[in-house]
């Protein structure tokens, strides 16, 4: 898989604004946020996108969902609500080639989306 910006977040070869690590998942501010709060939540495990999931990641998958859910909490989230996107692939959006989950939030939010 091609080298991805995250990868280096992952080594640590770039700064980010971490706000969570363990031993599957980083969660870090994103550089260009779309909303008062805006993280971004990856897996360790290089993963292109959901196609490239496999069944014994299901796990991990919902493992990045329960990050969501307590850093939501951490940053205030919670009670006015937030949102969680996977840009997943080249219609919906997807940049960076290495799976990751925005926590939006801080703003109310429109739909649909662009
Ligand atoms: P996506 O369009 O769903 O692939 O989202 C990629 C996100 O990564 C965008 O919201 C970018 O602003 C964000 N991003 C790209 N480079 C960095 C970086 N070095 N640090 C933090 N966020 C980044």
């Amino acid at each position: 898989m091609a080298e991805t910006v995250f990868a280096k977040i992952l080594r640590k070869e770039i700064d980010a604004r971490i706000v969570h690590e363990d031993d599957q998942c980083v969660a870090f501010h994103d550089i260009n946020p779309q909303a008062p709060v805006h993280v971004l939540i990856i897996p360790r495990k290089e993963l292109l996108n959901v196609n490239e999931m496999a069944d014994e990641d299901e796990q991990l998958i919902g493992h990045l969902f329960k990050v969501a859910r307590d850093l939501a909490s951490t940053l205030d989230l919670t009670e006015r609500g937030y949102r969680l996107v996977i840009n997943n692939g080249d219609h919906a959006g997807q940049t960076v080639a290495h799976l990751h989950v925005h926590l939006l939030g801080g703003r109310r939010m429109t739909w649909p989306p662009g």
